[in-house]
This record gives C-alpha cells, structure tokens and sequence, in this order.
C-alpha cells in the first residue's frame, strides 16, 4: 500500500470516529501526513498500529463541577481531564477555563501536549484538561470555590506520579494555589500535585516567565541556523497573557522591536517598539486581559486598532501567542505580503490548516507550537523534578537549562526536517516526537 493510501485511509478512519472533533481532527490529520512514511517504513509501528493508537486518548475523564457564587445561587459547569499518553511519563499538561473549552478542544491540546512533552527529552507523558467556566467577571471567592469544587473531582485522577497538571489560558498563580491547597487538604500531602505553583511553597524559578522565555530562545536557534540575529528584527507579537509578555520582554531585552501585543478586542500597536519598561509596566499593572492594552497604551504610548489583529503590520517575526486557530488566511496573507520570514507559534495550534500552506509557499519559516512554546512545560518538568528531590534551583541556573532546552528541541527538530534547501520544522517536530512515542509503544507491548 502507498503511504497516501494509508494516509487517506487513517483521515477516513479519524473523521469516521470524531466527526464532531474538528480540532482535534486537525491535529491528528496534520501529524499523520508527516509520519506517514516513517510509520510505513517500520513494520513494527505497522504490528502495533502505533499510529491509531496514538490517536486515541488513554483516558478521558469528564465530571460536573456543583459551586455556589456569590449571590448563594448554585452553578453546574462542566470539567475534563484527558489523559492522552502515559507512555514516556506520568502524565502532563495545563488546566484551561474558558468558554471554549470542549472535548475536542481538550483532546488536540492533550494530543500536541504528548508530542511536546516528548520533545523536551524529559520523561512526561501528555495530558490537558479544564472546564467550559469563564472566569471574567467573577470574584476571588467565587474562582476560589470554582477551583475547589473543581479539584474535588479532578484530584482522585492525579498525583504526583500518575497525572500533574499545571496552569493554561486563564488559570495562573491565583488559581494554582486555589487548586493545590484543595488537593493538599484532601490528600494530606505537600508535594508535586501540580506545576506552576508559588515560589513560596514548592513553585520553580522560571516557570512563570517559561514559555515566552523559551519560545524566543527558540527564535534565537531558528535565526542563527538561518545566520541571522534578533537584533533590530521587527516583531509582531498576538496575544496579551503570560506567554506574550514574557515573550515581548525577552525579545525587547535582546535588541529586537515588539510593535504589537493583542487581545479579542483588538491590537496595540507601537512602531518605534515597545520598551522593556513598557512591558514590564504591563506584567507588573496587570488587572486582566482585557484592559491592560488600552492601559499601557494611555500610559506609555501606542496606538489602540479595535477589532484588528496585528498581522497586518510589517513584520520580519511573528509570533502568535494567543489561542488556537487565530491566524487565519487572510492574515497568512498580510504576513507574506508585508515579508514576514519567521513564524514561531507561542499558543498552541494558533495557525489554521489553510494559512499553514499560505505560510509555507511564502517561504516563510514556520515552528509549531509543541516545538516553540516546549519553554513551560519543560521548566514544569523542572518544577517536579526539584520538588522530588525537595530542593529549589536559583533562577539563573534554571534560564541556562531552559535555554540548553530549547536548544536541544531546536537542534533535534532542524535534523530531523532538513530538507534540499530549508527546514521543516513542523515535520522535523513531529517525526522526532512520533518516533519516541512509536518506540516506547512498541517497547511496551500490547
Ligand atoms: N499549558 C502549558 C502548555 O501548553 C504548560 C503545561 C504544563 O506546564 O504542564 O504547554
């Protein structure tokens, strides 16, 4: 059989199984067609069906969540837990509350989240869970009592050694420490529950500022595999959360021009470059999401564009760190039109299946998400390893590991995807993560 054919028959196999699944669908479909040929060249990965059974989740748990608000009525919201591989590891992944939280949401992110994880080289399997509820508006004691009744469901699937989950969009420090202190009350045990957690009781250096730490160490890796610099590179940044402000200050620290961060209300955009005081300010004011845009530009200067996003200025780096599938077509466009060359992706799947193809005629340089934004769950990997060990790391020695990380992703994912006259890295990522997975599988039998 061809490798197409097989391919045509896994996406028949996939859309059969999870019509209703769309993202998950098009993380699964994407992947396949990168390792279709590695799975067809290995008779073992054909006798163990690596490829479906990796498709699967292991486990999906899925339970109501009862808590009262401030008002004393009772809510009911809905709350999962998708286990997607515990093969490398005990399995690992964030915690995600907003409204667009669904099975099939969950499902992509726990699947990308197993392929990550294994990308880091650290022994974590891959897992997402959350819930439909949307914190905005609520009071600290209402998302205290969400938390908790949350927990009381989620932490008879979790501990140290089976399940650690950490935060994602809208569960930060705040809600960590909600989380954890139910699940040490229940359990009576202090420990490595969950990632993420304050410094002050068993959190990690690093953690908070990971990901967009390391998704612009990355950029570091791709510029100067391509002998380029960050130096004076104009970059356009999606997104007003930890990833995108860490990731602004990075960048603004090593000499490149942020112009913009974003939010679902619109863009701020500073041509002459956001200053790392202009960024700090924001991580230091931040009230939420929603306003801290409008805030640092009366504050500090810039320009408010409501309801644009910020692809349509000129770029030489973009770097959407927001939600899945928010750079669409047309602004896969803008990108090329204005000649954009780099495109690393700070959220996880933030490119549609069709701007994807837009990007790579363009020639642009495009790294996903499981390989770019790796920074946060391998300092997690980081944060549970110090708590076995009941030790805590300073944070400069912990910069240098997430840095040599980073490296290591990078340099695995170029090798793996070299091609005649570029890199790919989207297939480099997933050949490299599929192959580990594959093995493990393999290795462990039926
Ligand atoms: N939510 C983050 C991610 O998408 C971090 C997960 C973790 O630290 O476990 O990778």
């Amino acid at each position: 059989m061809t490798a197409k054919s097989n391919l045509d028959e896994f996406n028949e196999w996939i859309e059969n199984r999870y019509p209703h699944h769309p993202e998950f669908l098009q993380a699964t479909k994407e992947l396949a067609a990168d390792v279709m040929p590695i799975y067809n060249a290995h008779a073992d990965y054909k006798r163990y069906n690596v490829l479906k059974r990796l498709s699967e989740p292991e486990r999906v748990v899925h339970f109501a969540v009862h808590w009262m608000n401030d008002k004393g009525e009772v809510e009911v919201n809905r709350g999962w837990r998708v286990q997607h591989s515990g093969l490398i590891g005990p399995y690992k992944g964030g915690l995600r509350f907003h409204p667009t939280v669904n099975e099939s949401v969950l499902k992509f992110l726990a699947f990308e989240q197993s392929f990550k994880n294994a990308l880091t080289g650290l022994p974590m399997g891959g897992a997402k869970g959350g819930s439909e509820f949307n914190p905005k508006g609520r009071s600290d004691n209402e998302i205290m009592r969400f938390c908790q009744a949350f927990m009381q469901e989620l932490q008879r699937h979790i501990g140290p050694r089976t399940d650690v989950p950490a935060g994602d969009i809208n569960v930060g420090a705040r809600e960590i420490g909600f989380l954890y202190g139910q699940y040490r009350r229940m359990h009576n045990e202090f420990g490595g529950s969950l990632t993420g957690k304050d410094i002050d009781f068993g959190g990690s250096h690093v953690r908070t500022e990971a990901t967009g730490f390391g998704l612009i160490y990355m950029l570091q890796c791709v510029l100067k595999h391509h002998d380029d610099e960050i130096e004076g590179k104009r970059i356009a940044i999606s997104g007003a959360g930890n990833v995108a402000l860490h990731a602004a200050l990075k960048a603004a620290e090593l000499g490149g021009t942020v112009i913009s961060l974003s939010n679902s209300r619109g863009s701020l955009i500073k041509e002459e470059g956001l200053s790392s005081a202009d960024i700090r300010w924001a991580i230091e004011n931040r009230m939420n999401e929603d306003n801290i845009l409008t805030a640092l530009a009366d504050e500090r200067g810039g320009s408010w564009f409501k309801g644009e996003k910020p692809w349509g200025c000129a770029c030489d780096v973009a770097l959407p760190c927001a939600t899945q599938n928010e750079l669409d077509e047309p602004s896969a466009k803008r990108l090329a039109g204005n000649h954009c060359k780099y495109l690393l992706e700070g959220a996880n799947m933030p490119t549609t299946h069709e701007a994807k193809t837009l990007i790579a005629d363009a020639g642009i340089v495009f790294v996903p998400g499981k390989a770019a934004n790796a920074g946060g769950v391998a300092m997690s990997g980081m944060e549970m390893s110090q708590n076995a060990a009941f030790e805590r790391k300073t944070f400069a020695r912990l910069d240098d590991e997430l840095k040599a990380i980073m490296t290591y992703i990078h340099d695995r994912c170029a090798e793996e995807g070299k091609e005649d006259d570029r890199v790919d890295y989207a297939k480099g990522a997933n050949i490299t993560a599929f192959r580990q997975l594959a093995n493990a599988m393999v290795a462990q039998g039926v």
